[in-house]
């Protein structure tokens, strides 16, 4: 996928990173015939540790910049999420939603951009910025063999996922510390079970967090946990690294019983709640997780990483006409994306926090088991359909709680 590598290159705009964030911008800016070169630290294609979930948000992005039918064929449809409750109790969401393995969906993302004009250099590990008059005029690298590479650019996307040290150096870091901490691994189960539904199970030691089981197709799942940090004192006992995490959380231990482990258990940060840096600085916009746009509770990122992603270069696409790098223009990257996303993050942190309590999730979930109007409002909320607000807030809870099953 990657050209010839020259010590000192030149560009309209550098995308640093090529996960979803980075990858949506080059597609788009790319499309507009806007000189693009996109730098990451990996070859591609690359693992990223992910639950490898795509909701419907996710699919209406992709399918609006035309990717809709080649991912879908790509992917492992599902029909059902699973949730357990602490105590036990089940609840079943229908839907329409997918898993694909993040190797294969940012390897896709990343070649429609090459498609459309972009030009990846992989095996860069972005280090700082390069100023000019206080503005952001590119970056330096080192390429795998530590030579250094310098990239001039109008426009810098930082797209770099959940990796703070450098925001920092590019001076747009708030707050240091992560929100949440994911562990993954793929499993081979060998009896035969659903593999149309994901299963998320809310065990009361991983509040506010969860475990999941997502099939991915031929027997293969990703099974993983999250575990958001806000208040909380201690993390769970499940092994060095929460690496044995899949033996502690019923009904998960129960399925992997006879299960292949086929990939090692592997860590990840995450930023969430539209927190921690700024969207914008002279010369940068800040994408995706790096602006921590990855939902609270939910721990979902692809879907507003990629709608960073197009937000990002249609403000790219003015700044570069008007040739002005500055936060008059630039600016308005965060009002569009806080009018898009501020909702659900709002929500959503709503959410986690009422999620501390066990009681509350065996409320929430037993209510919406028993009561259809209950689902329904809980679907559209995954679906992105409703605002979670509509829930996790006090007037929320009261008409979900007095909300009567039709008779
Ligand atoms: C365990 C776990 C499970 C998750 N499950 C889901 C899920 O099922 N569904 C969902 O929607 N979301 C999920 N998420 C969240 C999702 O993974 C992120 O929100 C999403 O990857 C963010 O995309 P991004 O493009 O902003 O960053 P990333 O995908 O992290 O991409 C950043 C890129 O930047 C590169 N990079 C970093 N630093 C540098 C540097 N200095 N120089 C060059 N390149 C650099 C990296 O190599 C990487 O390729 C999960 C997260 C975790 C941790």
């Amino acid at each position: 996928m990657g050209k010839e590598l020259k010590r000192d290159l030149q560009t309209d705009v550098l995308v640093v990173g090529a996960g979803p964030a980075g990858c949506m911008a080059a597609m788009d800016l790319a499309r507009q015939g806007i000189n693009v070169l996109v730098a990451d630290r990996s070859q591609f294609p690359r693992e990223k540790v992910c639950g490898d979930g795509l909701l419907e948000d996710s699919l209406q992005i992709l399918e609006s910049v035309g990717l809709g039918s080649e991912v879908q064929q790509k992917a492992h449809p599902i029909r059902s999420i699973l949730f357990v409750a602490p105590n036990g109790t089940e609840c079943e969401l229908e839907g329409n939603f997918l898993t694909l393995p993040r190797k294969d969906l940012d390897a896709l993302l990343l070649e429609e951009a090459c498609k459309a004009g972009a030009q990846f250099l992989g095996g860069i590990t972005v280090s700082e910025p390069l100023v000019q008059n206080g503005v952001c005029a590119g970056a330096l690298g080192l390429d795998e063999e530590g030579h250094e590479i310098n990239i001039t650019a109008r426009l810098v996307l930082l797209a770099t996922g959940a990796n703070a040290r450098i925001m920092r150096v590019f001076g747009v870091l708030q707050n240091r510390n992560h929100s949440a901490i994911g562990v993954r691994g793929y499993f081979r189960l060998t009896e035969t079970i659903d593999e149309s539904s994901m299963v998320v199970v809310y065990d009361k030691r991983i509040l506010p967090g969860y475990g999941w089981m997502f099939p991915l197709g031929q027997g293969i799942f990703n099974v993983g946990c999250g575990i958001f940090l806000e208040g909380r004192k201690r993390m769970p006992r499940f092994g060095q690294n929460l690496t044995g995490f899949y033996k502690h959380i019923q009904p998960l231990a129960r399925y992997l019983q006879m299960a292949e482990q086929i990939a090692p258990i592997r860590a990840a940060a995450m930023r969430t709640g539209f927190q921690g840096a700024r969207a914008c600085a002279p010369g940068i916009l800040v994408l995706g997780e790096a602006l921590g746009l990855t939902f609270p509770f939910i721990g979902e990122g692809i879907s507003s990483a990629l709608e960073s992603g197009r937000i990002a270069a249609s403000v790219a696409l003015e700044a570069l006409e008007k040739n002005d790098f500055t936060s008059r223009i630039l600016a308005r990257y965060e009002v569009d994306l806080r009018k898009r996303l501020d909702g659900r993050q709002q929500g959503y942190q709503a959410a986690q926090r009422l999620f501390r309590f066990k009681s509350f999730a065996n409320l929430l979930i037993g209510k919406a088991a028993r009561n259809p109007d209950v689902r329904k409002v809980a679907r559209q909320i995954v679906l992105g359909e409703r605002d979670p607000l509509d829930v996790f807030s006090l007037r929320g809870m009261l008409r979900v709680f007095l909300l009567r099953r039709k008779a």
